[in-house]
């Protein structure tokens, strides 16, 4: 084995990296608020005291439990909640959120393996609450807004590659509590690319359901197939998983952070460490070869029907320039060629500039920064709903780690065929 190679030498080189630097003190957990609660004595044990856990326990009556998601600085209300219960097992509990609606059209996702799988549990009522029966053996139940994804995830992505040499994590920036934010090169890293692409996610901390996708396309970036082939020898991908790193691991909502979130940081001086280094890294990196830039995100909570823009819809957002806005049109038509997965995007539900919300007159978002990069064809956001989002012939289909992993993987394949066209 190359050890050179190695993600385990990617891991030590990056940690190396991480203690060489400026790093903050710690991880910034004591700044988080109190996570834990007890609602009796020898009752149920609510928590979010774990990565990206957000929740406000604030009563128990009988076998309700009253809850809502933590704003914390966040503008406005926003949705994002994940947490634990302990010591319920038997018992069956109904769980009742305070601050509006905060469940998708598939209700919470359920998982009782300490997080490692998720299922959607459905919704039963249009009240913003749900009722779990715990088994007699369910001693910790995780309940979340969609299926979480955090660095524990990424390790496990990078440490399933360790032997590739098609892998490469670098140390993209630190974070203002101190974390270490990463970025991945994947595919030609070792050799001159013929084009170049730029993937980001999590500039909203809380749309874990845009990194299940781009995993699943670095995945097929690295598999053992014909498309992956294609990719190590033509395509150097450089991907952040984490933009707002603190935000993820703290369970934050991220969206409409004051004074700014991350998604508006890309104009002026930029105040968040992973924006700037990205924009630095943007004057080189490219080098006229990046083709593609995507902003991965998932859009508001539910809703919207079989609308352009539609909550339950996979889309890109238009971008004002005509040239780029072609592009994207261009990008779904070959997505609706390739794609097989369960998930499916149409060139019809894309948001064109100038219409709802996307009307952002400052390019102040990743997306549209991406649009000043020299040589870019596709700069693109692209937005995976939470919960449900259109399948094969209109149907709809329920959004997973699975399912959003197979979009991932059209996604590459799409990107193939764009790519051998220009
Ligand atoms: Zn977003």
């Amino acid at each position: 084995m190359n050890d050179k190679h190695s993600a385990g030498w990617t891991r030590r080189r990056f940690l190396a990296a991480v203690a060489a630097g400026t790093m903050g003190a710690g991880h910034g957990l004591a700044l988080r608020p109190s996570l834990v609660w007890a609602s009796t004595d020898n009752g149920p044990v609510v928590d979010a005291d774990f990565p990206a856990g957000n929740i406000i326990f604030e009563e128990q009556r009988e076998d309700a439990l009253y809850l809502r998601q933590d704003s914390r600085d966040t503008e406005g209300w926003w949705f994002y909640w994940y947490f634990r219960v302990q010591g319920a097992a038997g018992r069956e509990l109904t769980f009742r959120f305070t601050d509006r609606d905060v469940l998708t059209a598939g209700g919470p996702c359920v998982s009782t393996d300490g997080g490692e799988t998720w299922s959607w549990k459905g919704r039963e009522s249009g009240d913003p609450e749900f009722t779990y029966a715990f088994g007699d053996t369910d001693e910790e139940v995780r309940f979340c807004l969609a299926v979480p994804y955090t660095e524990t995830n990424l390790n496990r992505f990078v440490e399933k590659h360790a032997d590739s040499p098609h892998l490469r994590l670098e140390h993209h920036a630190g974070a203002r509590k101190g974390r270490a934010i990463e970025r991945l090169h994947v595919g030609c890293i070792d050799s001159e690319p013929r084009h170049r692409i730029l993937l980001t996610a999590r500039t909203h901390a809380c749309e874990t359901m845009a990194s299940w996708s781009m995993e699943g396309l670095l995945d097929a970036v690295l598999a053992d197939n014909e498309l992956g082939a294609y990719f190590r020898e033509n395509v150097e991908i450089a991907a952040i998983p984490f933009m707002d790193k603190d935000g993820v691991e703290d369970g934050d909502q991220g969206k409409n952070r004051r004074p700014h979130d991350h998604n508006r940081d890309f104009m002026g001086e930029s105040i968040y460490p992973s924006v700037a280094a990205l924009r630095e890294f943007g004057l080189t990196w490219p080098d006229g070869k990046m083709r593609i830039g995507m902003d991965m995100h998932c859009p508001w909570i539910r809703g919207g029907g079989d609308n352009p823009g539609s909550n339950e819809r996979i889309f890109l957002v238009g971008q004002p320039d005509e040239a780029h806005w072609r592009e994207q049109q261009a990008f779904s038509d070959l997505m609706e060629n390739a794609q097989t997965g369960p998930l499916r995007h149409y060139r019809r539900h894309n948001l064109p500039y100038g219409e709802t919300w996307n009307t952002l007159e400052e390019p102040r978002t990743c997306s549209r920064w991406m649009a000043t990069v020299e040589g870019i064809r596709l700069p693109t956001t692209i937005e995976i709903p939470y919960a449900i989002a259109a399948g094969q012939a209109g149907a709809t289909e329920e959004v997973t780690a699975d399912s959003a992993r197979a979009f991932g993987e059209d996604l590459a394949k799409a990107m193939r065929v764009y790519l051998e066209d220009g």
